[in-house]
């Protein structure tokens, strides 16, 4: 990732923990970046279920503000049973509050690292030797299905529309943004679409095509959505970069990350143009609010972690702290610490705060 500037110190770091285990795995980020030795100052924010309960809207304005005024956001998780049946839909956490702060700051490139590490292999379901895998997501998040409009449900509830849209300069970004991300790793990128059945898809062919004449250096291969399902389980050692839309990256990034373990081991970097010169984005973990471990001390805070590292790599330039955070987290793991998630038979199981505190020991 290109930074063309980087923000003075202290960085301001705006923490929205969200809901369910959110707040948990935030908290263990949060101790991780204070021991990371860069100077953080950190504001915190409402978001989601909690924030419409304690204010009436799942996406404060004081919170749209903390964002902007930050040179890049920590967010945990939203949503939960709680909050499914509010009515107008617009005021549920995932629509109202996790999808509007992505549009709001202009957040267009998702981008997922899922990396099968060693001491975990066993915890993949896919059979030893056949689940080695590093490879990216780089998922557009601002357009697609998700956004598109006409949205709406017949009165008498029989027919339901969504909307696919895409355009031009949506595809165009976020394509260079993948090939940026590729020429820092082995520059091959798969482009995933449904270009047999869909008109979007047929766009950002064309266009994916175009770029791809204008920078030789990326090799660039198109593979159907339904293809890239079934080779991410026969072979995910194939892939490198995964350029796709919203709604397929968001499905295949969940299936990448379950050949590495666990959910709750996958980060994510979601940034927007760059703002005065510097990487803007927001950070977080790719699992949800997941309201079966909420409060138990069970959650795997390790993508959260991973998520604070990427922050430290993409937005401040740290690339040496970012590098020992993540060594941390897989010296906790060869040493054989582990959450529920990823727990077998001769490890070590741990809580939420116990791993947090594995991590900061390991980093000195
Ligand atoms: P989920 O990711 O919350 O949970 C799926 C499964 O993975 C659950 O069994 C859960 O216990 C487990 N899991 C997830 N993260 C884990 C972690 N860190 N450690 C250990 N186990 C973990 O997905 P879901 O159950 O489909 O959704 C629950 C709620 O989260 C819903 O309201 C959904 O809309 C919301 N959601 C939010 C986001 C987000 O905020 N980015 C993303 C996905 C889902």
């Amino acid at each position: 990732m290109p930074l063309a500037i980087i923000p003075p110190m202290p960085y301001k770091v705006a923490v929205l923990p969200g809901d369910g285990i959110g707040p948990e795995v935030i908290d263990e980020a949060v101790k991780v970046l204070k021991a990371s030795g860069s100077e953080i100052e950190f504001e915190h924010g409402l978001l989601g279920g909690s924030a419409y309960d304690e204010v009436g809207t799942p996406l404060p304005a004081e919170t749209v503000e903390t964002c902007h005024d930050a040179d890049a956001v920590l967010m945990g998780a939203v949503g939960g049973p709680k909050w499914d049946k509010i009515e107008p839909a617009s005021m549920r956490p995932e629509i109202g509050g996790l999808l509007a702060i992505r549009r709001e700051l202009g957040l267009y490139a998702n981008i997922r690292p899922a990396k099968t590490l060693r001491p975990l292999i066993h915890a993949s379901p896919l059979k030893e030797g056949r689940n080695m895998m590093d490879l990216v997501v780089v998922r557009e998040l601002t357009g697609g299905i998700y956004f598109g409009e006409p949205r709406h449900r017949a009165a008498d509830g029989s027919r339901a529309v969504d909307s696919c849209v895409y355009t031009r300069a949506e595809i165009e970004r976020i394509t260079l943004r993948a090939f940026e991300i590729a020429r820092k790793r082995r520059s091959f990128v798969t482009h995933v679409d449904k270009a047999n059945v869909l008109e979007t898809s047929r766009l950002w062919r064309e266009v994916v095509d175009e770029l791809s004449t204008k920078n030789p250096d990326i090799s660039v291969h198109h593979m159907l959505v339904d293809n890239c399902a079934m080779q991410l389980i026969r072979d995910p050692g194939q892939f490198d970069v995964i350029l796709t839309e919203n709604m397929f990256g968001d499905i295949l990034s969940d299936e990448a990350s379950m050949i590495t373990g666990s959910l709750g081991l996958l980060p994510s970097a979601s940034l927007g143009e760059p703002k005065s010169g510097r990487v803007f984005g927001l950070y977080e973990p790719v699992h949800g609010s997941a309201p079966d471990i909420a409060g138990q001390g069970k959650a795997n805070p390790l993508a959260a972690i991973l998520s604070a590292a990427m922050m430290l790599r993409f937005s401040f330039g740290e690339e040496e702290q970012a590098d020992r955070i993540e060594c941390a987290v897989e010296s906790a793991l060869s040493e054989g610490l582990r959450t529920a998630d990823i727990f077998e038979a001769h490890t070590r199981l741990v809580s939420t705060s116990e791993m947090g505190d594995a991590i900061v020991a390991k980093m000195v």
